[in-house]
């Protein structure tokens, strides 16, 4: 509402708060008008001055006057330091992603709003949606609810909850998308591929779900691996583990097809983003040691990172999140090869069914194939 004519707009709003003190004014988005001042000659005078008058009304309060200002933001590095200076804002409450135990708590609030069948295990749905915002666990609650009416349902089960936690991260299923019987064959290789080298390595997250249904989302199949818990801190060889398991569907399309596909290409993205932070943020590389070569800019949104290092070390950088890729892809296509029986026996079993959950592909790894 500040937008345009701010400062009167201000001098309003706090006037009208005084009267009907006691009361809260909360203003969202305050990055919006908070935003630091560059100072630059034709800078946005309108906006300073709407900030200048929020920043005198924040100040002009005696004591305990009975207004309190709550303002949120998701870029507090961007607030010019006059709004955050201590005096202005008494206290930051940061809200990050929530843990474990505060998605299942999520999940539950917005279940109360529908039926709910007795036996949905929230434990084992918060642990799936990892990663995923407040915001995201009441659309994953609404859409389960919406599936179960389209299937002339009144109660909402575990199946729901599980599909829509896939529709959120991967898209709806795509019912009449034409995959050609070379294609769906590759798919299903390269999702076992992801699926074998994760399980053939320790510090793995186990896998929950192997799919070749194809995804609105453009994706044409996917491996699901969720950890038994949060993690806070990584390892030096889970990271790279990871990077290993992501390169395992492109290493059985070589080994298996001897060609290469598109179909890598999200792979290539993570495994890179991986390999690029271990190197830059994590002083994971040897001779780079404990330097801080990226900083990350916005931790809120998106977490930009802007490198902080000569041209030089640059090139450096790029040539070591190479070796660091090649040598995971190396090991990942050792790993398939040592397996190829099984590689090609699971391959066959997804192909068939399309969907395997975690345990059928453990139970098929341990009996050492299908009798
Ligand atoms: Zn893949």
């Amino acid at each position: 509402m500040f937008v345009g004519m701010g400062a009167s707009k201000v001098r309003d709003l706090f006037k009208q708060a005084k009267e009907k003190a006691p009361c809260i004014v909360f203003i969202d988005e305050i990055d919006a008008i908070g935003k630091k001042r560059d100072g630059q000659y034709g800078g946005n005078d309108e906006r300073e001055q709407t900030l200048n008058q929020l920043l005198t009304e924040m100040d002009g309060f005696e004591g305990n006057n009975g207004v309190i200002i709550l303002a949120a933001t998701n870029r507090p590095e961007a607030l010019d330091p006059a709004l955050t200076r201590p005096g202005r804002f008494d206290r930051r409450v940061p809200v990050e992603l929530p843990d474990l135990k505060g998605r299942e708590d999520i999940l539950k609030v917005h279940a109360r709003k529908i039926n709910v069948d007795s036996d949905v295990d929230f434990h084992t749905i918060a642990r799936m949606a990892s990663g995923t915002s407040g915001a995201e666990l009441a659309n994953i609650v609404n859409e389960a609810a919406l599936r179960a009416v389209r299937n002339n349902r009144t109660v909402v089960t575990q199946a729901d909850l599980e599909e829509s936690i896939e529709v959120v991260i991967a898209g709806y299923q795509k019912k009449n998308a034409i995959l050609s019987d070379e294609e769906k064959k590759i798919v299903a290789y390269h999702e076992i591929g992801h699926a074998l080298v994760a399980a053939l390595q320790s510090h793995s997250a186990p896998v929950q779900k192997i799919t070749i249904i194809p995804r609105t989302s453009g994706a044409l199949g996917y491996t699901m691996q969720v950890e038994q818990q949060d993690k806070s801190l990584l390892i030096k060889e889970e990271l790279e583990n990871r990077i290993a398991t992501l390169t395992g569907g492109r290493a059985a399309e070589e080994i298996v097809f001897g060609q290469i596909t598109t179909g890598a290409s999200n792979d290539i993205e993570q495994a890179t983003k991986l390999a690029r932070a271990m190197i830059t943020r994590y002083g994971m590389n040897e001779e780079f040691d404990m330097v801080a070569l990226e900083t990350v800019t916005n931790q809120y949104l998106g977490q930009d990172a802007s490198l902080a290092c000569s041209a030089d070390t640059q090139k450096d950088i790029d040539q070591k999140v190479i070796a660091t890729i090649k040598e995971q892809h190396k090991r990942a296509k050792q790993i398939l090869q040592e397996n190829r029986k099984m590689l090609d026996c699971l391959a066959q079993y997804l192909y068939e069914k399309e969907s395997i959950t975690g345990e059928e592909f453990m139970r098929i790894m341990e009996k050492g194939g299908i009798e």
